[in-house]
Protein backbone atom coordinates (compact mmCIF):
# COMPACT_ATOMS: atom_id res chain seq x y z
CA UNK A 1 0.00 0.00 0.00
CA UNK A 2 1.10 3.54 -0.79
CA UNK A 3 0.12 6.85 1.07
CA UNK A 4 -1.41 9.22 -0.98
CA UNK A 5 -2.12 12.69 1.44
CA UNK A 6 -4.60 14.07 -1.33
CA UNK A 7 -6.73 10.75 -1.47
CA UNK A 8 -6.62 10.83 2.01
CA UNK A 9 -7.59 14.88 2.33
CA UNK A 10 -10.66 13.72 0.45
CA UNK A 11 -11.92 11.32 3.16
CA UNK A 12 -12.46 14.30 5.48
CA UNK A 13 -14.98 16.76 4.82
CA UNK A 14 -14.19 19.29 7.08
CA UNK A 15 -10.96 19.85 4.87
CA UNK A 16 -12.80 20.77 2.61
CA UNK A 17 -13.74 24.20 3.69
CA UNK A 18 -11.67 27.15 1.35
CA UNK A 19 -8.94 28.28 2.83
CA UNK A 20 -8.64 26.47 6.16
CA UNK A 21 -4.94 24.81 7.31
CA UNK A 22 -5.65 22.87 10.25
CA UNK A 23 -2.99 22.57 12.50
CA UNK A 24 -4.68 21.98 16.04
CA UNK A 25 -4.65 18.39 15.93
CA UNK A 26 -3.28 17.66 19.19
CA UNK A 27 -6.50 19.38 20.44
CA UNK A 28 -8.50 17.24 18.29
CA UNK A 29 -8.45 15.31 14.47
CA UNK A 30 -10.89 16.05 12.01
CA UNK A 31 -13.24 13.08 11.07
CA UNK A 32 -13.01 10.70 8.34
CA UNK A 33 -16.64 10.23 6.50
CA UNK A 34 -16.57 6.68 7.54
CA UNK A 35 -16.69 7.45 11.45
CA UNK A 36 -19.55 10.30 10.65
CA UNK A 37 -21.43 7.42 8.55
CA UNK A 38 -21.60 4.75 11.14
CA UNK A 39 -22.80 6.93 14.08
CA UNK A 40 -25.19 8.39 11.56
CA UNK A 41 -25.94 4.27 10.09
CA UNK A 42 -26.27 3.29 13.88
CA UNK A 43 -28.80 6.49 14.69
CA UNK A 44 -30.85 5.85 11.38
CA UNK A 45 -31.24 2.02 12.05
CA UNK A 46 -30.28 0.28 15.02
CA UNK A 47 -30.98 3.14 17.99
CA UNK A 48 -31.72 1.05 21.10
CA UNK A 49 -30.01 1.01 24.50
CA UNK A 50 -27.65 -1.92 24.96
CA UNK A 51 -27.55 -4.95 26.84
CA UNK A 52 -31.25 -4.70 28.45
CA UNK A 53 -33.35 -5.69 25.92
CA UNK A 54 -35.70 -8.40 24.70
CA UNK A 55 -36.05 -6.82 21.37
CA UNK A 56 -34.05 -6.78 18.33
CA UNK A 57 -32.84 -3.53 18.16
CA UNK A 58 -31.55 -3.89 21.48
CA UNK A 59 -29.93 -7.24 20.46
CA UNK A 60 -28.22 -5.40 16.94
CA UNK A 61 -26.99 -2.39 19.35
CA UNK A 62 -25.69 -4.59 21.73
CA UNK A 63 -23.84 -6.24 19.06
CA UNK A 64 -22.50 -3.30 17.74
CA UNK A 65 -21.50 -1.77 21.09
CA UNK A 66 -19.51 -5.44 22.36
CA UNK A 67 -18.25 -5.43 18.58
CA UNK A 68 -16.55 -1.76 19.07
CA UNK A 69 -15.05 -2.93 22.34
CA UNK A 70 -13.79 -5.95 20.98
CA UNK A 71 -11.82 -3.90 17.89
CA UNK A 72 -10.92 -1.45 19.82
CA UNK A 73 -8.90 -4.59 21.84
CA UNK A 74 -7.44 -5.95 18.77
CA UNK A 75 -6.34 -1.82 17.92
CA UNK A 76 -3.52 -2.06 21.02
CA UNK A 77 -3.51 -5.56 21.23
CA UNK A 78 -5.24 -6.22 24.94
CA UNK A 79 -4.98 -9.35 25.35
CA UNK A 80 -8.77 -9.62 26.32
CA UNK A 81 -11.68 -7.21 25.56
CA UNK A 82 -13.00 -7.50 28.89
CA UNK A 83 -10.60 -5.39 30.34
CA UNK A 84 -10.63 -2.44 28.02
CA UNK A 85 -13.34 -0.23 29.91
CA UNK A 86 -15.11 2.67 27.89
CA UNK A 87 -15.09 6.25 29.42
CA UNK A 88 -15.68 9.48 28.21
CA UNK A 89 -11.58 10.07 27.31
CA UNK A 90 -8.16 9.84 28.82
CA UNK A 91 -9.41 12.54 31.80
CA UNK A 92 -12.49 10.32 33.00
CA UNK A 93 -10.07 7.23 33.00
CA UNK A 94 -7.33 9.19 34.96
CA UNK A 95 -10.21 9.84 37.54
CA UNK A 96 -11.26 6.52 37.28
CA UNK A 97 -7.61 5.34 37.96
CA UNK A 98 -6.98 7.82 40.72
CA UNK A 99 -10.17 7.58 42.52
CA UNK A 100 -10.34 3.47 42.39
CA UNK A 101 -6.76 2.48 42.13
CA UNK A 102 -5.73 5.18 44.32
CA UNK A 103 -7.81 4.18 47.11
CA UNK A 104 -6.65 0.59 46.93
CA UNK A 105 -2.88 1.07 46.79
CA UNK A 106 -2.13 4.61 48.41
CA UNK A 107 -1.61 5.07 52.23
CA UNK A 108 0.24 7.51 54.27
CA UNK A 109 3.69 8.40 53.37
CA UNK A 110 3.49 6.80 49.71
CA UNK A 111 4.51 8.95 47.00
CA UNK A 112 3.21 8.89 43.39
CA UNK A 113 5.49 10.13 39.89
CA UNK A 114 4.25 12.34 36.94
CA UNK A 115 5.86 13.91 34.86
CA UNK A 116 6.17 17.30 34.50
CA UNK A 117 4.73 17.21 31.10
CA UNK A 118 1.80 16.06 31.80
CA UNK A 119 -1.35 17.24 31.72
CA UNK A 120 -3.95 18.06 34.03
CA UNK A 121 -5.74 15.02 33.42
CA UNK A 122 -2.65 13.39 34.64
CA UNK A 123 -1.77 15.82 37.53
CA UNK A 124 -4.76 16.55 39.06
CA UNK A 125 -6.48 13.41 39.87
CA UNK A 126 -3.51 11.87 41.11
CA UNK A 127 -2.91 14.99 43.27
CA UNK A 128 -6.10 15.29 44.77
CA UNK A 129 -5.99 11.19 45.45
CA UNK A 130 -2.27 11.60 47.25
CA UNK A 131 -4.06 14.69 49.30
CA UNK A 132 -7.03 11.74 50.08
CA UNK A 133 -4.97 9.02 51.40
CA UNK A 134 -2.12 11.37 52.78
CA UNK A 135 0.59 10.52 49.74
CA UNK A 136 2.92 12.61 48.09
CA UNK A 137 2.48 13.72 43.75
CA UNK A 138 6.00 14.14 42.75
CA UNK A 139 6.74 15.64 39.53
CA UNK A 140 9.74 13.81 37.44
CA UNK A 141 10.99 16.58 36.53
CA UNK A 142 12.23 18.31 32.66
CA UNK A 143 16.35 18.35 32.49
CA UNK A 144 18.48 21.23 30.87
CA UNK A 145 18.03 19.58 27.26
CA UNK A 146 13.85 19.69 27.74
CA UNK A 147 14.09 16.02 27.80
CA UNK A 148 12.08 14.57 30.72
CA UNK A 149 15.92 13.78 33.72
CA UNK A 150 17.17 10.19 33.99
CA UNK A 151 19.37 10.88 36.88
CA UNK A 152 16.30 12.82 39.20
CA UNK A 153 13.97 9.53 37.74
CA UNK A 154 16.36 6.90 39.25
CA UNK A 155 16.58 9.24 42.32
CA UNK A 156 12.86 9.40 42.62
CA UNK A 157 12.56 5.70 42.01
CA UNK A 158 14.11 4.48 45.09
CA UNK A 159 11.93 5.67 47.18
CA UNK A 160 9.89 2.80 45.78
CA UNK A 161 6.72 5.00 44.75
CA UNK A 162 3.49 2.91 44.24
CA UNK A 163 2.60 4.80 41.13
CA UNK A 164 4.39 5.80 37.84
CA UNK A 165 2.23 8.14 35.24
CA UNK A 166 3.81 8.53 32.25
CA UNK A 167 2.91 10.68 28.74
CA UNK A 168 3.98 8.69 25.87
CA UNK A 169 3.88 12.11 23.97
CA UNK A 170 3.56 15.82 25.47
CA UNK A 171 0.71 17.30 23.71
CA UNK A 172 2.21 20.27 24.76
CA UNK A 173 6.12 19.58 23.31
CA UNK A 174 5.49 16.71 20.75
CA UNK A 175 8.44 15.41 22.82
CA UNK A 176 8.70 11.24 23.56
CA UNK A 177 9.35 9.73 27.00
CA UNK A 178 11.30 6.72 26.65
CA UNK A 179 9.05 4.29 27.47
CA UNK A 180 11.23 1.56 26.38
CA UNK A 181 13.70 2.13 29.38
CA UNK A 182 11.32 3.61 31.76
CA UNK A 183 8.78 1.28 32.43
CA UNK A 184 11.11 -1.34 32.99
CA UNK A 185 12.65 0.64 36.21
CA UNK A 186 9.13 1.33 37.43
CA UNK A 187 8.66 -2.16 37.51
CA UNK A 188 11.77 -3.36 38.64
CA UNK A 189 10.65 -0.23 41.22
CA UNK A 190 7.70 -2.31 42.33
CA UNK A 191 5.41 0.71 41.15
CA UNK A 192 1.86 0.09 38.98
CA UNK A 193 2.37 1.94 35.53
CA UNK A 194 0.13 4.35 33.94
CA UNK A 195 0.54 5.70 30.32
CA UNK A 196 -1.10 8.79 28.98
CA UNK A 197 -1.61 7.53 25.37
CA UNK A 198 -3.91 10.63 24.38
CA UNK A 199 -1.49 11.63 21.84
CA UNK A 200 0.42 8.56 21.04
CA UNK A 201 -2.65 6.60 19.94
CA UNK A 202 -2.91 8.69 16.90
CA UNK A 203 0.59 8.86 15.49
CA UNK A 204 2.17 5.59 16.77
CA UNK A 205 1.07 1.32 16.69
CA UNK A 206 0.38 0.99 20.09
CA UNK A 207 1.10 -2.35 21.55
CA UNK A 208 0.09 -2.78 25.22
CA UNK A 209 1.64 -5.93 25.26
CA UNK A 210 4.38 -5.25 24.07
CA UNK A 211 4.61 -1.97 26.07
CA UNK A 212 4.62 -3.83 29.01
CA UNK A 213 2.75 -1.48 31.50
CA UNK A 214 -0.25 -2.06 33.62
CA UNK A 215 -2.91 1.04 32.38
CA UNK A 216 -3.31 2.54 28.79
CA UNK A 217 -5.50 5.74 28.30
CA UNK A 218 -6.54 7.09 25.55
CA UNK A 219 -9.12 9.77 23.80
CA UNK A 220 -11.37 8.88 20.82
CA UNK A 221 -11.45 12.36 19.51
CA UNK A 222 -7.51 12.64 18.85
CA UNK A 223 -7.11 9.32 16.57
CA UNK A 224 -10.22 10.63 14.08
CA UNK A 225 -12.97 9.20 16.14
CA UNK A 226 -15.65 11.21 18.17
CA UNK A 227 -15.77 13.10 21.15
CA UNK A 228 -17.11 11.72 24.53
CA UNK A 229 -15.80 8.70 23.95
CA UNK A 230 -11.99 7.17 24.93
CA UNK A 231 -10.51 3.65 26.79
CA UNK A 232 -8.90 2.21 29.99
CA UNK A 233 -6.99 -1.00 29.29
CA UNK A 234 -5.95 -2.17 32.16
CA UNK A 235 -4.45 -5.25 33.88
CA UNK A 236 -7.09 -7.47 34.78
CA UNK A 237 -5.83 -8.81 37.92
CA UNK A 238 -5.54 -4.81 39.26
CA UNK A 239 -9.07 -4.59 37.44
CA UNK A 240 -10.85 -7.30 39.33
CA UNK A 241 -9.75 -6.41 42.53
CA UNK A 242 -10.08 -2.29 42.23
CA UNK A 243 -13.15 -1.16 43.57
CA UNK A 244 -15.80 0.43 41.20
CA UNK A 245 -15.64 4.06 40.57
CA UNK A 246 -19.08 5.41 39.83
CA UNK A 247 -22.25 3.71 40.64
CA UNK A 248 -25.43 2.68 39.11
CA UNK A 249 -27.57 0.99 36.15
CA UNK A 250 -25.17 -1.67 34.07
CA UNK A 251 -22.23 -1.60 36.85
CA UNK A 252 -24.30 -4.24 39.52
CA UNK A 253 -25.05 -7.83 40.08
CA UNK A 254 -27.90 -7.45 42.89
CA UNK A 255 -29.52 -4.54 44.50
CA UNK A 256 -31.15 -3.78 47.97
CA UNK A 257 -31.59 -1.29 49.85
CA UNK A 258 -28.87 -2.78 52.61
CA UNK A 259 -25.97 -3.49 50.25
CA UNK A 260 -25.43 -4.59 46.44
CA UNK A 261 -23.01 -6.40 44.56
CA UNK A 262 -21.05 -5.56 41.18
CA UNK A 263 -20.70 -7.00 38.05
CA UNK A 264 -17.68 -8.61 36.39
CA UNK A 265 -15.34 -6.51 34.10
CA UNK A 266 -15.82 -4.50 32.29
CA UNK A 267 -19.09 -3.50 32.89
CA UNK A 268 -18.33 -3.09 36.79
CA UNK A 269 -16.63 0.10 35.74
CA UNK A 270 -19.00 1.47 33.17
CA UNK A 271 -22.31 2.85 35.17
CA UNK A 272 -25.46 3.88 33.55
CA UNK A 273 -25.85 4.04 29.53
CA UNK A 274 -22.68 4.38 27.83
CA UNK A 275 -21.45 6.22 24.93
CA UNK A 276 -23.17 3.63 22.40
CA UNK A 277 -23.02 5.84 19.19
CA UNK A 278 -19.70 6.86 20.41
CA UNK A 279 -17.99 3.41 20.35
CA UNK A 280 -19.05 2.29 17.29
CA UNK A 281 -17.80 5.80 15.94
CA UNK A 282 -14.26 5.31 17.64
CA UNK A 283 -14.09 1.80 16.32
CA UNK A 284 -15.12 2.71 13.02
CA UNK A 285 -12.07 5.49 13.33
CA UNK A 286 -9.09 2.24 14.54
CA UNK A 287 -10.58 0.54 11.61
CA UNK A 288 -10.29 3.11 9.17
CA UNK A 289 -6.89 3.63 10.89
CA UNK A 290 -5.89 -0.07 10.55
CA UNK A 291 -6.94 -0.36 6.91
CA UNK A 292 -4.12 2.30 5.87
CA UNK A 293 -0.62 1.87 5.40
CA UNK A 294 0.76 2.75 9.12
CA UNK A 295 4.13 2.88 9.07
CA UNK A 296 3.73 4.69 5.55
CA UNK A 297 1.30 7.44 7.52
CA UNK A 298 4.10 7.52 10.10
CA UNK A 299 6.38 8.32 7.98
CA UNK A 300 4.39 11.29 6.32
CA UNK A 301 3.63 12.81 9.86
CA UNK A 302 7.60 12.22 10.78
CA UNK A 303 9.00 13.81 7.59
CA UNK A 304 6.24 16.88 7.92
CA UNK A 305 7.13 17.45 11.02
CA UNK A 306 10.72 17.20 10.93
CA UNK A 307 10.25 20.02 7.60
CA UNK A 308 8.41 22.49 10.12
CA UNK A 309 11.24 22.18 12.63
CA UNK A 310 14.13 23.14 10.16
CA UNK A 311 11.55 25.70 8.38
CA UNK A 312 10.96 26.89 12.16
CA UNK A 313 14.20 26.84 13.01
CA UNK A 314 15.70 28.71 10.12
CA UNK A 315 13.24 31.70 11.21
CA UNK A 316 14.77 34.69 13.18
CA UNK A 317 13.29 35.26 16.33
CA UNK A 318 11.51 32.11 17.06
CA UNK A 319 12.19 29.87 20.42
CA UNK A 320 11.57 26.13 20.13
CA UNK A 321 10.92 24.05 22.91
CA UNK A 322 11.83 20.76 23.52
CA UNK A 323 11.86 20.38 19.45
CA UNK A 324 13.72 16.60 18.56
CA UNK A 325 14.04 14.55 15.82
CA UNK A 326 11.83 12.24 17.51
CA UNK A 327 9.08 14.60 18.19
CA UNK A 328 5.44 13.17 17.02
CA UNK A 329 3.07 15.10 16.07
CA UNK A 330 3.85 18.70 17.86
CA UNK A 331 6.28 21.62 17.75
CA UNK A 332 5.92 24.25 20.74
CA UNK A 333 7.48 27.85 20.14
CA UNK A 334 7.36 31.28 20.92
CA UNK A 335 8.32 34.61 18.86
CA UNK A 336 10.51 36.14 21.18
CA UNK A 337 9.09 39.28 23.06
CA UNK A 338 5.12 38.52 21.59
CA UNK A 339 2.07 37.20 23.67
CA UNK A 340 1.40 34.19 21.75
CA UNK A 341 -2.24 34.87 21.83
CA UNK A 342 -1.36 37.67 19.32
CA UNK A 343 0.66 34.68 17.10
CA UNK A 344 -2.45 32.52 17.05
CA UNK A 345 -4.91 35.38 16.25
CA UNK A 346 -2.16 36.68 13.21
CA UNK A 347 -2.18 33.06 11.82
CA UNK A 348 -6.16 32.62 11.96
CA UNK A 349 -6.07 35.82 9.82
CA UNK A 350 -4.27 33.87 6.87
CA UNK A 351 -6.88 30.58 7.99
CA UNK A 352 -4.31 29.05 9.99
CA UNK A 353 -5.54 26.96 12.89
CA UNK A 354 -3.22 26.31 15.96
CA UNK A 355 -3.28 26.28 19.38
CA UNK A 356 -1.94 28.70 22.05
CA UNK A 357 -1.80 28.52 25.62
CA UNK A 358 -0.54 26.35 28.49
CA UNK A 359 -2.11 23.55 26.81
CA UNK A 360 -3.36 21.64 30.05
CA UNK A 361 0.32 21.95 30.92
CA UNK A 362 0.73 24.75 33.93
CA UNK A 363 3.34 22.86 35.61
CA UNK A 364 5.59 22.47 32.32
CA UNK A 365 5.34 26.01 31.23
CA UNK A 366 6.31 27.16 34.86
CA UNK A 367 9.37 24.69 34.21
CA UNK A 368 10.04 26.25 30.93
CA UNK A 369 9.77 29.99 32.65
CA UNK A 370 6.87 30.83 29.67
CA UNK A 371 3.09 31.72 30.18
CA UNK A 372 2.01 29.97 27.10
CA UNK A 373 3.25 28.79 23.83
CA UNK A 374 2.01 28.12 20.39
CA UNK A 375 1.65 24.99 19.28
CA UNK A 376 1.25 23.54 15.71
CA UNK A 377 0.36 20.18 15.45
CA UNK A 378 -0.32 17.74 12.64
CA UNK A 379 -2.06 14.93 11.22
CA UNK A 380 -1.76 12.14 8.76
CA UNK A 381 -4.00 14.40 6.21
CA UNK A 382 -1.46 17.57 6.54
CA UNK A 383 0.80 18.49 3.66
CA UNK A 384 3.64 20.61 2.65
CA UNK A 385 1.79 23.24 1.56
CA UNK A 386 -0.47 23.72 4.63
CA UNK A 387 3.34 24.43 6.49
CA UNK A 388 4.78 26.37 3.67
CA UNK A 389 1.65 28.46 4.20
CA UNK A 390 2.06 28.59 7.96
CA UNK A 391 5.60 29.31 7.49
CA UNK A 392 4.74 32.46 5.28
CA UNK A 393 2.37 34.10 7.54
CA UNK A 394 4.76 33.67 10.90
CA UNK A 395 7.69 35.01 8.58
CA UNK A 396 5.08 37.82 7.88
CA UNK A 397 4.32 38.44 11.55
CA UNK A 398 8.25 38.61 12.49
CA UNK A 399 8.49 40.90 9.63
CA UNK A 400 6.08 43.70 10.67
CA UNK A 401 7.39 43.17 14.50
CA UNK A 402 11.48 44.34 12.82
N1 LIG B 1 -3.52 13.79 28.17
C1 LIG B 1 -2.98 14.36 27.09
C2 LIG B 1 -1.52 14.13 26.78
C3 LIG B 1 -3.77 15.16 26.26
O1 LIG B 1 -3.24 15.72 25.17
C4 LIG B 1 -5.13 15.35 26.59
C5 LIG B 1 -5.96 16.26 25.77
O2 LIG B 1 -5.49 17.23 25.24
C6 LIG B 1 -5.64 14.71 27.72
C7 LIG B 1 -4.81 13.94 28.48
C8 LIG B 1 -7.09 14.85 28.09
O3 LIG B 1 -7.87 14.27 27.09
P1 LIG B 1 -9.45 14.47 27.06
O4 LIG B 1 -9.69 15.93 27.20
O5 LIG B 1 -9.85 13.92 25.74
O6 LIG B 1 -9.99 13.68 28.21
Amino acid sequence: MSFDVDALRSQFPALAQEGLVYLDNAATSQKPQVVLDAMAQFYAQDNANVHRGAHRLSARATRAFEGARHTLAKFINAPASEALIFTRGTTEAMNLLANSLGAMVLGPGDTVLVDEWAHHASIVPWQQAALRAGATLLPIPLGRDGRLDLAAYERLLADQPKVVVLTQISNALGARAPLGSWLPMARAAGAITIIDGAQSVAHDVIDVQALGCDFFAFSGHKMYGPTGIGVLWGRRDLLDAMPPYQFGGEMIHQVSFNQSSFNQLPFKFEAGTPAIAEAIGLAAAAQWLQGQDRQALIAHETALLEYARLRLSELDGITLYSAFEDNAGALAFNVDGEHHQDVGVWLDQAGIAIRCGHHCCQPLMAALAVKGTCRLSVAAYNCRDEIDRFIAALTDYVEFLY
